[in-house]
């Protein structure tokens, strides 16, 4: 009995310990996509959280990679650049978020289709705007700063936030469900890249693919009988919006099929989605040092 006691008690320490400890966050945005902080002021709030590893991990984009990556070496946190890529399912609706860890950011390759994307991403959210100019809502002033925003990814948050703040809508949320949204009156199909190609691509730059936040997708089990025989490295299994049920299904699943565990707060900033959960949510050093390693010798190949 007492044995019992002192093992439950070891594993509810331990449980404790990974819950608390989180050395690496793998899932971070920047404004150079959608996100609120400057890539050197992301790093900062890492930093004052105690974070020792961190990702960035831009929608298509690597724009804020340079940045990042300086200001991690001065505020001495290790650092490796991503990407989010959203890519597409044939005949559903919901874009599979993949997740490229450890990639060079200079491969060519990847350049040329992340410029490709961020075209029609522009494009997009201009229509989105003319559709909205259509339902009465002055969207001048953001399509004046759109114009400005040459280098930026223009992407939907930007314009539910700028919804909000005219107050068009009463919360972020509402902008999605009222205009957004697939099947509301501003809603402007995405070009979509497939997971094959994103994975692809992700390779060639010598990192690894991981499926983004699972526990998010609503038909995970037709999501996943899709893709579960791609090449992906890992999975995402510590994410802020899991609950402790989904963490232990996709560390199951991972386990299963061999595949490595990412994990990270896909965190935007203090406003819009995902907030406050910086340091919070993550991979142990332990875990992060598997990923690490596996990166290595991903770029052997
Ligand atoms: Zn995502
Ligand atoms: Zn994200």
């Amino acid at each position: 009995m007492h044995k019992i006691r002192e093992i439950i008690s070891e594993d509810s320490m331990r449980k404790k310990m990974e819950k608390t400890e989180i050395f690496a966050d793998l899932h971070l945005h920047s404004t150079a996509s959608d996100g609120i902080l400057s890539p050197t002021d992301l790093v900062g709030a890492c930093k004052k959280c105690g974070l020792k590893a961190i990702c960035l991990t831009d929608h298509d984009t690597i724009k804020g990679v340079e940045e990042a990556s300086a200001a991690a070496k001065n505020s001495e946190i290790e650092f490796a650049a991503g990407i989010e890529l959203s890519c597409g399912i044939p005949n559903q609706d919901y874009s599979l978020h993949v997740l490229g860890l450890f990639i060079d950011p200079t491969n060519s390759q990847l350049i040329e289709l992340l410029r490709k994307h961020e075209n029609a991403r522009r494009e997009r959210a201009f229509k989105i705007l003319s559709l909205l100019k259509g339902l009465n809502v002055n969207v001048e002033p953001l399509r004046l700063e759109f114009e400005k925003l040459t280098d930026q990814l223009l992407a939907r948050p930007h314009i539910a936030r700028f919804l909000l703040s005219v107050g068009a809508v009463s919360d972020f949320q509402e902008a999605f469900e009222k205009f957004l949204k697939k099947g509301a009156p501003a809603y402007v199909p995405k070009l979509a890249l497939s997971p094959e190609k994103g994975i692809e691509a992700i390779h060639n730059a010598g990192g690894l693919a991981f499926i983004a936040h699972p526990g998010l997708d609503l038909n995970w089990e037709a999501t996943f009988s899709k893709v579960e025989n791609l090449p992906w490295d890992g999975i995402e299994v510590f994410y802020g919006d899991h609950d402790p049920s989904q963490t232990e299904k996709f560390r199951k699943l991972a386990e299963r099929k061999g595949w490595l565990m990412s994990g990270g707060s896909d965190y935007h900033g203090e406003c819009g989605k995902h907030v406050a959960r910086l340091g919070q949510t993550g991979l142990s050093r332990e875990k992060f040092n598997l990923l690490a390693e596996a990166s290595k010798t991903c770029r052997k190949k």
